[in-house]
């Protein structure tokens, strides 16, 4: 198999699965139990905790383990149009956000919030000014991804939290890192944002665990679950420890030798660009600079069809997101390519163990798809 989807998920190595085994087998102890194995298990998220903190350039108590990007991304919507009620019921996001926001931001309409949705140019960049702009006194929250999932395009996230501060300080700002954590260098201290989402399963962890980054200038964070105390009452539930620990040693992992294994995907990245340029009616979706994901149309080719014909010849890539599960992509949609090109987008994405024997067989499959079906679109 190829495997060209890292921004949908990503394969668990061996060392990672071993110590989830471990924790479920053997220190299985609930971390809230007074005997030794409970002890030993609370002890050990901490450490966990600091793993990931550290990679995130955070304080360990800054971070909240969550069961997923999505929740955290749902977290930090509310938690800041929550601290901010009283000064105003207006968001500043993306129309190319991930779904997980965008919903959040569409349920806060139905509760009379007013959404600002900002459109991406032509190549699915946002600059820091047209953001600062669409801000205004009542501004609640700014919710802006870190690295676009679909198109790969970095947003300027530091520049907007500069202008925040000179511009309305109250402001609150989200940035759902989910595909720039362990992608692109940066840290929370650097960044500025007040809110960080990442998840486990994009970096080589299990699915169903996250992490949310509050800062300092949240102040008594409203709690996302009410119950039994954990992740310092801000988010209860036994703590998932398999998870915590698989997501650990995950991040422990990416982050050995981790300029080198962002060299590698940059360089992957650069000789997928080339070789898919050769193939005729294929163009370059997006300027996206995330060593990582790249997105391409075959004009004319229905990407659905691209899809399950690669897929036959066991080359994994995604039409758009994953979580369209089929349906017309809401990020290619913002970036108005004409019908025939956006019918055709296909996201190809690497992780440390892609090759470029991989990018060329997928070239491959991609030019005879082109040489041999029919244009449809
Ligand atoms: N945000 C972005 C940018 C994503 O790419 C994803 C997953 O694809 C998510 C959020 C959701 O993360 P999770 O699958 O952990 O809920």
């Amino acid at each position: 198999m190829i495997y060209l989807d890292h921004a949908a998920t990503t394969p668990v190595p061996r060392e990672v699965a071993d110590a989830m085994y471990a924790v479920l087998t053997e220190q299985f102890g609930n971390p809230s139990s007074q005997y030794q194995l409970g002890m030993d298990m609370k002890k050990q998220v901490e450490d966990w905790r600091r793993t990931v903190a550290g990679a995130l350039g955070c304080d360990a108590r800054e971070l909240f383990f969550t069961s997923c990007g999505t929740e955290g991304d749902n977290w930090a919507v509310t938690a800041a149009c929550w601290q901010n009620r009283h000064l105003g019921r207006h968001i500043v996001t993306t129309a190319v956000e991930h779904n997980a926001v965008l919903e959040a931001c569409k349920w806060l309409e139905k509760q009379d919030y007013e959404v600002t949705y900002l459109v991406p140019d032509a190549n699915g960049g946002i600059s820091a000014e047209k953001v600062l702009s669409a801000v205004r006194p009542d501004t609640a929250l700014v919710s802006i991804m870190m690295v676009n999932n679909e198109l790969g395009n970095v947003y300027p996230i530091a520049d907007i939290a500069r202008g925040l501060a000179a511009k309305n300080p109250r402001t609150l700002l989200h940035t759902d890192a989910v595909q720039g954590f362990l992608k692109v260098p940066f840290t929370a201290k650097s960044l500025g944002a007040d809110f960080i989402t990442i998840s486990g399963h994009k970096v080589g962890g299990p699915k169903g665990v996250g992490a949310l980054y509050i800062g300092p200038r949240v102040r008594n964070p409203r709690p996302l679950l009410p119950g039994g105390g954990q992740e310092a009452g801000l988010r209860s539930g036994t703590e998932a420890t398999a998870q915590i620990v698989g997501f650990a040693k995950a991040v422990e992992l990416r982050m050995d030798h981790l300029p080198e294994k962002l060299a590698h995907m940059a360089a992957v990245k650069a000789h997928a660009v080339e070789t898919l340029s050769a193939i005729p009616d294929l163009m370059i979706v997006g300027g996206g600079t995330a060593p990582h994901i790249l997105s391409v149309s075959l004009v004319g080719w229905p990407s659905q069809n691209i899809v399950t014909d690669l897929s036959a010849q066991g080359i994994c890539v995604s039409a758009g997101s994953a979580c369209h599960q089929g349906k017309a992509s809401h990020v290619v949609a913002a970036l108005k390519l004409p019908k025939k090109a956006a019918g055709g987008v296909i996201r190809l994405s690497f992780g440390p163990e892609t090759t470029e024997a991989d990018i060329d067989a997928c070239a491959e499959a991609l030019k005879k798809h082109h040489d041999t079906r029919m244009p449809m679109l």
